[in-house]
């Protein structure tokens, strides 16, 4: 697997999605945007004021936003039809969509 870098410093390998130090889930058909715990890049359990939020891969505390579908990545994605994975992610600028960044198996 291929990943490209870039100044916009949006990254996209597999099915995640790497951007401002956080990984977000770049599969259509789970959580498309989603923010994934910075741990194991996994989901985390429900959120429970009273008990706290885990990642469901390691067990460790984790932060709210984490794994848990309340954090999502503001942006429009392109999916790859046969995988159903992200190749393109567009960031809202104003005034319009921009294009910031594309990675996976070929370069652009
Ligand atoms: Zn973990």
């Amino acid at each position: 697997m291929e990943a490209l870098l870039s100044d916009t410093g949006i990254v996209i390998v597999g099915d995640k999605v790497y951007y401002g130090g956080k990984v977000y889930d770049g599969r259509l058909d789970t959580n498309l945007g989603g923010r994934l715990t910075d741990c194991c890049e996994s989901f985390s359990t429900i959120d429970d004021p009273e008990f706290g939020l885990y990642c469901k891969s390691c067990y460790k505390e984790v932060n709210w936003g984490e794994g848990d579908g309340s954090e999502v990545l503001n942006a429009k994605f392109k999916i790859d039809e046969k995988t159903n994975m992200a190749t393109e992610a567009y960031i809202e600028k104003i005034p319009s969509w921009t294009r910031l960044y594309v990675a996976g198996s070929k370069k652009f």
